[in-house]
Formats: C-alpha cells, structure tokens, sequence
C-alpha cells in the first residue's frame, strides 16, 4: 500500500482512502495532517472516525458506494470536524478497490473553504442531508446541516411546512425509490430554497434527503428579474417591467387607458446642459408623474425621455382630461440646483384596451403613433389613437421595404417635363422628375417616396443616380439633335453636401456639358435650413456655373428679399397659385412677377392645365411656362419618337405640343 501511494505522497492536496465499512483512514498524504488536525499519520489512522458519525452521514456514504460500484465518482462540499474544528472542503469521492475485494473510498481535496473567497465556498453545494423514519421523524441530520441550521428541525412536515407533503413525499419514495424537486423549507430556524435529493433507503425504510442550499441563486434570480424589470435611472418599471405587469394583470379585463409620454425638446436640455442634468431631470419628472399616476395604475419609463403610463378606466373621467392634468403637472418648473429653473412641455399620444387592442404591444405601439400626431399638431398637447395612422404607419413600413429593395435593382426611371420659353415660344429644356414603379405597390409618387428618402439618407445615392442619369440623357440629346437645352434636377437638403459641388463638376467633364445647362432646383426650406452651411454649397454650385431654381415659390414663409445674398437665378412659382387655389392667387401672380423683375430672377410658372391659364401668364410677363397643357412628364423614348415636335412649338391651342402632352 505504502508504495502505491508513494507517488502521491508528495503532493499539494490532501489524498486520503477511507474505509467505508470500518470508518477508518487506512492511508493519507502529509498533506492530510493539517486538514484532520493530525500529527502524525499513525494518529491519523488510528481514529474511529464512526464514533460520531450521524447516521445521516452513514446513508449519505452508503449511497456514494452505489455510484463506485458503477464507476461514477462524485464532487461535493464535506464538513469535517476533527478535534471539534469545523472544516469545510470540496472533495472529489472516488471508488478504491481494497486487496480482500471490498471497495474503499479514495478522497482528493480540491479546495478548503480557508484557501476560497467566503461567497465563492458558500454558493457550492455542500453535502447536508436528513435522515427521516418511515412516518417523517426526523432520525439525524449531519454536521454541515447543525452546523448551518441548528438542532431546531423535529419532522418532515415541520421541514416542508405541510403535513399532507410530507406524507406524499413518503409514498412516492416509497414507490419509485427517488423524489426530487426544489422547494422553500423551514430549517428550523430560517427559510430556505432547496435543492432536494430523496433518497428512499429500501434495507432501512428510511428516507434520506440530500440538500444543495440555492437561496443565494434563487435570491440572485429574483434580483435579476428586478433588475431586468426596472429603469436603474428612476427606479420606475422599465419596458419590459411594464409589459410584464400588464399581461399578468390581463385576466381582470378591466378597461384601461395606456398614455406615451415623450419629453418635448429634452434634446436640448441634453445637449445644452449635458447629461448629467439631463439624469436629473428625468428624476424629477419621473417623481412627479409617480405623484399624478399614485396607486390608479402602473408607470415605466420607456426608454431616453419616454413614459408610459397605464391607468384603469374606472380611475379617471375622461383620457384627455387626465392627460391634460399630467401635462399641466409637467409644465411646472423644474428646480434644478446647478441650472435654476427648467420648464418643459410633453406631449401624449393614447390607445384604449380593448376598443383599440387587444394586446399591450399593439397598444403602445398605438399610442406612439398618436403621441407623434400630438407632437405634429404643434406639441405639449395629447391625441388619440384613429386607425388611420395605423395603415399610414403600415404603408410607410412597406414603402421603407421595397424602397430599398428598389435601390439595389435600381429600378427607377426619369421621366422628362417640357419647359417652354414664353418670349420666343420655344423649348427651353426639361424638368427631370423620378419614376418608380414597383411590382406590388405599382406606381409610388416622389412626393410619397421622396421624403421616405430623405427621412433615410437614402436620397443621396439616389439623387447621385439622378445626377449622372439626367446628366448623361442631357449629353445624348444635346448630341443628336444639336441644340441647347436647360436639364433642371430637383435636389434635397440632404445632398447639400461639401461633395456634391465636386461630384457635379465631375460629371459635367465625363459627359462634356455646358455648365449652364444644367439647373438645380431646391425649396426655400432646403435652402434655409443650416443656412450657412447650405450657402457655402450653393455658391461652390454657382462658381461652378450652374443655374439654381428655387421651388414652389409662395408655398414658404420666407420672403423673396431674405433668399437675395443665396446665388438664385430663377423662381418657380407654385402650381396651386395657377391653378388658383389660393384667395388672391392672381394678385399673388402677378406681384411674384413684379418683384423678381426688380430682383433680376426670371420667373417660370409651374402647372399650366389649361389655355386660359397659359394666356394670362403670358399676358402678366412670364418668362416660362411650365404644366400639363405644355406636356406631361415623358419618358425619353417617348420625346424621341415625336421627334422633338416640341422644339418649336407654340403654345397655342392647335399646336402639337398639346399632342404631345395628351
Ligand atoms: P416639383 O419639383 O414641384 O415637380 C413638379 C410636379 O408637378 C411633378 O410631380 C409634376 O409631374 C407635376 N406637374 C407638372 N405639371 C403639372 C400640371 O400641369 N398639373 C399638375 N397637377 N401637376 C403638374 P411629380 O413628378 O409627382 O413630383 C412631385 C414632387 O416630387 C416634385 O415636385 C419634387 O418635389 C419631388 N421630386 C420629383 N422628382 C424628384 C427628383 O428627381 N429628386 C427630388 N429630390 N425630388 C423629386
Ligand atoms: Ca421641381
Ligand atoms: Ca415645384
């Protein structure tokens, strides 16, 4: 034996073979001694170890024979009390075969609880057992359980704190040999989650329970789920705190009003203060919506500057007035030490269960929408959700979708508008305008894909594409039929770009152009937002020699004089005052005319329908003339096969121009 064991004499850990039977040592390292408080390794192996061994640390044994008799070894944390010291260790049991054929124990020391962080010892799972007669008795219980809980337990019933549990437990040890489950126990002295082994122990009709101790894990879990649940910033619900509660609420079906609450300009207060301030904030709103919502119904904070609060019907009169009392309750100052005061304003949109939806997602997705109208309508106000903005939401998701399919097939097509000169009643060129057709949604009008475009980034591939596009069909045109047109491209704000001068310049050298025969045409607001940053980009435009438009004249609110220091050449009037759709629109005509002649712009006129409108424009002076009547947007094939009839046409009522555009 000695010399088997020689090679482990020298090691590190402690290596012990206990014999089962005899509860005896029969051999151990030196690494042993210290652990089992020996001085020697005869000492050692001299001591009955059975003398106090509970009988729950006998089964316990027991059973761990089972597992070496089919070559299973076992980890677990083992007491140990030599001398009375009490020592924890996690050990790795293993079968050993004796020489007379018997199998002992062989038992490696992978860590002792002094050599472990405290937490790290604890949160193992060590080796407590109970030992129950037939009818719950409690027979022993081992050290690592007195030692944990104390001598306090009596019977089975007591542990689980249910009489007819107990009793079961029982029977179906009894039947299948085994019961496992976790529960909450009473030890006696506290509360408990185990996890619990039942062992029935068939020679003895006893029933054996091993405890793995998961209060710490189960107390990890709730805190998880706590903080899974809640905003760290508020301590309010969060998103899915919120959802959580709803749907466990559900089975009331009592009626309920959800409320989106969306901080007006909190960006700001962010960008001006920083975030700090923007916490802090938050903090306060969040205690002041806790106050207005109270005990009528639950509150989250949804995410940045979001809220959603979620009352019962039969808590409030009426949703716009509670949402009106909520605003008002926000409009108050804010007292913030570093800065003062803040005041700020919110705006609400609502969605009720179950009029609008069924489920909360489609509620709060509801009042979204409608908290976005609320915004639209002019902020710090509420709205109710309609079902409209539900399909104007859905629309625009799908346009989203096939827009970018769209993009990557590039299946988008210019289609060409005349522009005639009304002094000489000639084509003065053509106004690029972007087709797509798509094969589900059919044809999408630019004035409802454009703005998706923007809204995406994805208008300035898009517009680039245009560019080269009207670009290359002006050079081909010009080339075929030797004559000077204007080609006019709509740009977005967007593509005022510090790259877009380049690119420009670019393509008019790959395609050999003329600089002025290319125009851009932009809309005031275009033009006015980030005014300096835009006016760097339409004077690089300008230098480079191109003309630009300005778009829907009138539609604005800015005056002709405040565009006058931006390099403008022409004004295109907006369509709804030819067609006069406004009061006063021949006034608003004719004085448009008047001031662009001081101001040295010409003047093109948009959405000529009719005879009588072309012939009062000509009357009033206009340059040019622009419309339906003059000829619709054409692909170029179809311009090319009336063989530019146009060319010199005159607008008058037998012309062919009006063939063209019919
Ligand atoms: P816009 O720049 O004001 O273009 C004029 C619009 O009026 C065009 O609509 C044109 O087809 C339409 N129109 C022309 N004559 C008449 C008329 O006599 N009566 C009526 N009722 N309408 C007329 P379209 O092509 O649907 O384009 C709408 C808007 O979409 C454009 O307004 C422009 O803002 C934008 N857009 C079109 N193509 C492009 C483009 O290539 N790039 C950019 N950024 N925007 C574009
Ligand atoms: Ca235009
Ligand atoms: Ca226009």
């Amino acid at each position: 034996m000695n010399h088997t064991f020689s090679l482990f004499e020298h090691l590190q850990s402690a290596i012990w073979i206990f014999d089962i039977q005899q509860k005896k040592i029969i051999w151990a390292n030196k690494a042993s001694l210290p652990l089992w408080e020996a001085a020697t390794l005869d000492e050692l192996t001299s001591r009955d170890l059975g003398a106090d061994m509970s009988q729950a640390v006998n089964a316990t044994l027991e059973g761990y024979q089972q597992h070496f008799a089919i070559g299973e070894a076992i980890k677990t944390w083992w007491y140990f009390s030599p001398n009375n010291i009490m020592k924890k260790a996690l050990c790795h049991f293993s079968g050993f075969p004796l020489v007379d054929g018997r199998t002992a124990m062989l038992v490696e020391v992978i860590a002792e609880e002094s050599s472990l962080r405290r937490e790290l010892a604890f949160s193992g799972c060590s080796n407590l057992a109970l030992l129950f007669s037939a009818d719950g008795e409690l027979i022993s219980s081992n050290n690592a359980f007195n030692h944990s809980f104390g001598f306090q337990l009596h019977d089975l019933a007591n542990f689980f704190g249910d009489i007819s549990l107990a009793k079961d437990w029982i029977t179906e040890a009894r039947k299948h040999g085994t019961v496992r489950h976790k529960k909450l126990c009473w030890t006696g002295r506290s509360h408990h989650w185990f996890d619990i082994d039942g062992k029935w122990l068939q020679d003895k009709g006893q029933l054996l329970l091993s405890l793995v101790n998961i209060s710490v894990e189960k107390e990890q879990l709730h805190k998880a789920k706590y903080n899974a649940e809640h905003d760290y910033l508020t301590g309010l619900l969060n998103r899915r705190g919120i959802t959580n509660a709803i749907i466990e609420n559900q089975h009331s079906q009592q009626p309920y009003c959800l409320f989106f609450l969306d901080v007006d300009g909190f960006k700001l207060v962010n960008d001006t203060y920083g975030h700090a301030i923007g916490d802090k904030l938050l903090r306060a709103i969040a205690i002041r919506l806790q106050e207005s919502v109270k005990f009528k119904g639950l509150l989250a904070r949804f995410g940045g500057d979001e809220f959603i609060i979620q009352v019962e019907q039969r808590h409030f009169e009426e949703t716009t007035r509670f949402a009106k009392q909520i605003i008002t309750t926000l409009n108050r100052p804010f007292h913030l030490k570093e800065v003062g005061e803040l005041s700020i304003g919110c705006s609400i949109g609502t969605a009720n269960f179950p009029e609008d939806a069924n489920d909360i997602e489609t509620l709060v997705t509801q009042a979204d929408m409608a908290m976005h109208r609320a915004k639209l309508r002019g902020r710090n106000r509420s709205h109710h959700f309609s079902p409209d903005m539900a399909d104007a939401l859905y629309r625009k998701m799908t346009l989203r979708h096939h827009l970018t399919l769209a993009l990557e097939a590039n299946s988008f097509e210019l289609y060409y508008q005349p522009i005639v000169d009304l002094n000489n009643h000639k084509l003065k060129g053509f106004e690029a305008l972007i087709r797509w057709h798509d094969e589900e949604l059919g044809q999408v009008s630019p004035t409802e894909f454009i703005p998706l475009a923007e809204e995406t980034g994805q208008i300035v591939p898009l517009g680039k594409w245009i560019l080269k596009t009207a670009c290359q069909q002006l050079a081909s045109w010009h080339n075929k039929y030797d004559h000077t047109f204007i080609m006019s491209v709509n740009l977005s704000r967007a593509q005022l770009q510090t790259s877009l001068a380049p690119m420009i310049e670019t393509l008019i050298r790959q395609y050999n152009i003329n600089p002025a025969q290319l125009a851009l045409e932009l809309t005031e607001s275009a033009m006015l937002q980030e005014y300096d940053e835009a006016k760097q980009c339409l004077e690089d435009l300008a230098t480079l020699g191109l003309e630009l438009y300005l778009d829907d004249f009138g539609t604005g609110y800015s005056s002709l004089s405040q565009l006058q220091d931006l390099p403008i050449s022409t004004v295109k009037l907006d369509q709804s005052f030819v067609q006069g759709e406004h009061k006063g629109s021949q006034a608003i005509i004719e004085a448009t005319r008047a001031i662009c002649e001081k101001l040295d712009l010409k003047v093109v006129a948009e959405g000529v329908e009719t005879i009588s409108q072309l012939k009062y424009l000509q009357n009033c002076k206009y340059d040019f003339c622009q419309g339906f009547y003059l000829g619709k947007p054409m692909p170029p094939n179809e311009i090319e096969e009336r063989n530019f009839s146009l060319l010199n046409a005159i607008p008058d009522r037998n012309t062919q121009m009006i063939t063209i555009s019919r």
